[in-house]
């Protein structure tokens, strides 16, 4: 069978350089031990191999499609995946075990989550849209509502979805205009229309369970205005008898990529007839769907590398095989043709893919350390972990989506022709890579959040935390004499950041138009530095372990080919940031949101 992911990485970035081991000392995780956790990510593998890998291709080729009369045609092996996994607590497990679930940390949830998705992206998007649903429901729904609704979403039986984009609200959700009229007791007559729902309707789950953003009747314009409701398919009711609630699927988009993942739209009260239940308070809808949005947001981050990671692995299987041409130093015709990997722009190529996959990969975990932290941890600990993963959201969703897309298309140029055609697989994981740059918000809309809210937030806490996090990792670094030259090369550009901020603040004024117009730079700015940040945090690792001579966990070669990479980031990818911040901090204005003339 192809390779799809690393599980030598995978286990390196949990036991070495994310330290997962430390986290069964807090109460929460007390139940788990190391080998037990990494058996569970094992057992996942185990999974993909024998029901997700194995329909990659054929799912995308039989694509899900509707039937013209409100139900979406789904491939039948994603009954049997949405089963095994739900029975191997793939969706549940992260949950508390108050809540049905096995208490996992996210670390280990998503280890499996990246392994499913580089084998099976398509069908592993229904799994985890329902396990974002059920956590909304476990955290802000009543008891009656989780005991109603989330034992049968764990089970697999019931499907959830995230209801928020309109035809004329998609960035913008304070637009929406679905609206809810009470009916008394918690309950309100829904109307209105959704598009782009994943999972909004298929043939492998029995009903679905929509969380879903509408505006109540006379609330205020605006985000401020808007609340949360569970809209079932099927109402469920005393002794399990089920009712049909008037929600519709008007249709199936039909996508570029993704093709086994629905993408329905649906229409809620076309008889008058849909009842939706409030979650929480009214209003307040917006505050609670960000928790889905951001765990969403880190899971997309991590979606697109472990996408780009099968293209890569595919592209290096390939490299080994095929025979192209000669060495520009082999003068004869006569000898044997090189294998295309001994080229160095191939091995270029291979080598960038390599940091991306594996520095984005460094970077998602990073992210559910911190999550697990935020939710598990006491104190400043707790405080800090949530300013990290409030900084570091939008940038692991946008520089990992927009990376693994970059990954992905050298992955095809590594195949060279072949890569463009059906007979490899690299075509899909480029087709399936683009929407990880537009769902779960787009890339301008990760950097608006990123530089208009996230870098001022609590004063400039979380961007300091962060920054300083980095200088911890430096300092590290630099006690390895190897290291330190490229220590010291992150330490200057980091302190480049504060200088980028200054500037902006002191040429846009109080225009926040300018300030904000090349907040997609400043992105790409920090998305370069902090996974240089990770990178040199792996080759800290590794570099320990070289020094110890410690090879009982990983194999030296493995320790040396992470040093090699990390000084390639450094010598090929990290030098974009000075030419980044010399474009930021450039007087010229050539975006100007008011001139539409230019073009
Ligand atoms: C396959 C697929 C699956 C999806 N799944 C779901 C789902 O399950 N649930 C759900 O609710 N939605 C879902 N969506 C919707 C998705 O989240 C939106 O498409 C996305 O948020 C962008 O909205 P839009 O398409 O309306 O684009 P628009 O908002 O119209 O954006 C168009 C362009 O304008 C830019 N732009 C917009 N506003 C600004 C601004 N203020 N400043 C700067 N630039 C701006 C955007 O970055 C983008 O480049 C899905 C979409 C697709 C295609």
């Amino acid at each position: 069978m192809a390779r799809y992911t690393r599980m030598d990485h995978i286990r390196f970035l949990l036991e070495e350089v994310h330290n997962l081991p430390d986290l069964f000392a807090l109460n929460k995780f007390q139940h788990l031990t190391w080998e037990q956790a990494w058996m569970i990510v094992e057992s996942a593998k185990q999974l993909a191999d024998r029901d997700m890998f194995p329909y990659f291709r054929e799912m995308d080729e039989h694509a899900v499609h509707y039937d013209g009369s409100g139900n979406v045609i789904t491939h039948a092996q994603l009954k049997t995946i949405i089963k095994h996994g739900a029975e191997q607590g793939w969706i549940g497990g992260g949950a508390s075990m108050e809540h049905g679930g096995l208490q996992l940390p996210m670390m280990v949830f998503n280890a499996g989550h990246h392994i499913f998705t580089a084998a099976n992206n398509g069908a592993i998007g229904y799994m985890g849209l329902t396990a974002g649903a059920a956590a909304l429901i476990n955290s802000f729904g009543t008891r009656e509502q989780h005991d109603l609704f989330v034992p049968n979403m764990y089970s697999g039986k019931w499907q959830g979805t995230m209801a928020l984009t309109e035809p004329q609200a998609g960035s913008s959700l304070s637009d929406i205009t679905t609206i809810a009229s009470p009916i008394g007791e918690g309950f309100y007559k829904i109307k209105g229309q959704k598009i782009f729902i994943s999972g909004g309707h298929h043939q492998a789950c029995e009903n679905f369970i929509h969380l879903t953003l509408a505006r109540i009747e006379g609330a205020p314009a605006g985000t401020k205005g808007i609340s949360l409701f569970i809209i079932p398919k099927y109402w469920p009711g005393d002794h399990g008898l089920i009712s049909e609630n008037d929600v519709f699927c008007a249709g199936d988009f039909k996508k570029l990529g993704q093709r086994a993942y629905a993408t329905t739209h649906l229409v809620f009260g076309e008889q008058d007839n849909c009842k939706g239940w409030l979650i929480g308070e009214p209003n307040k809808g917006l505050a609670y769907m960000f928790q889905m949005m951001n765990e969403a947001r880190i899971s997309v981050g991590m979606g697109a590398v472990s996408i780009a990671m099968a293209a890569y692995l595919a592209s290096l299987d390939y490299a080994q095989e095929r025979t192209q041409g000669r060495l520009p130093s082999e003068k004869n015709p006569l000898n044997p043709p090189a294998l295309i990997i001994q080229h160095a722009d191939v091995q270029r190529m291979l080598l960038t893919q390599k940091a991306i996959v594996e520095g984005g990969l460094a970077l998602t975990m990073e992210c559910n350390r911190q999550f697990d932290l935020a939710h598990a941890a006491a104190g400043d600990a707790k405080q800090e972990a949530w300013l990290l993963l409030e900084i570091l959201t939008p940038i692991v969703k946008a520089w990992c989506s927009e990376q693994a897309n970059r990954s992905a298309a050298l992955a095809i140029q590594t195949f060279g022709g072949y890569g463009y055609t059906m007979d490899f697989p690299v075509q899909q994981y480029y087709r399936d890579l683009k929407i990880f740059t537009l769902y779960e918000g787009t890339t301008g809309i990760q950097s608006l959040d990123l530089l208009g809210r996230k870098v001022s937030m609590e004063k400039g806490m979380a961007l300091q935390l962060l920054l300083t996090r980095i200088k911890e990792t430096i300092d590290e670094a630099n006690t390895h004499e190897s290291l330190k030259a490229y220590s010291n090369q992150l330490n200057i550009e980091v302190q480049n950041i504060r200088k980028v901020l200054e500037h902006l603040n002191r040429n846009a004024g109080n225009d926040a138009d300018r300030y904000l117009s090349d907040a997609t730079v400043f992105m790409d700015l920090m998305g370069c530095l902090v996974v240089a940040w990770q990178w040199l945090k792996q080759a800290t690792s590794a570099q320990v372990s070289l020094s110890d001579r410690n090879f009982s966990r990983q194999s030296q070669s493995f320790y040396e080919g992470i040093i090699h990479t990390m000084k390639f980031y450094f010598r090929y990818e990290l030098p974009h940031a000075e030419a980044y911040a010399k474009t930021l901090m450039n007087p010229d204005y050539l975006v100007q949101v008011k001139n539409k003339q230019l073009f």
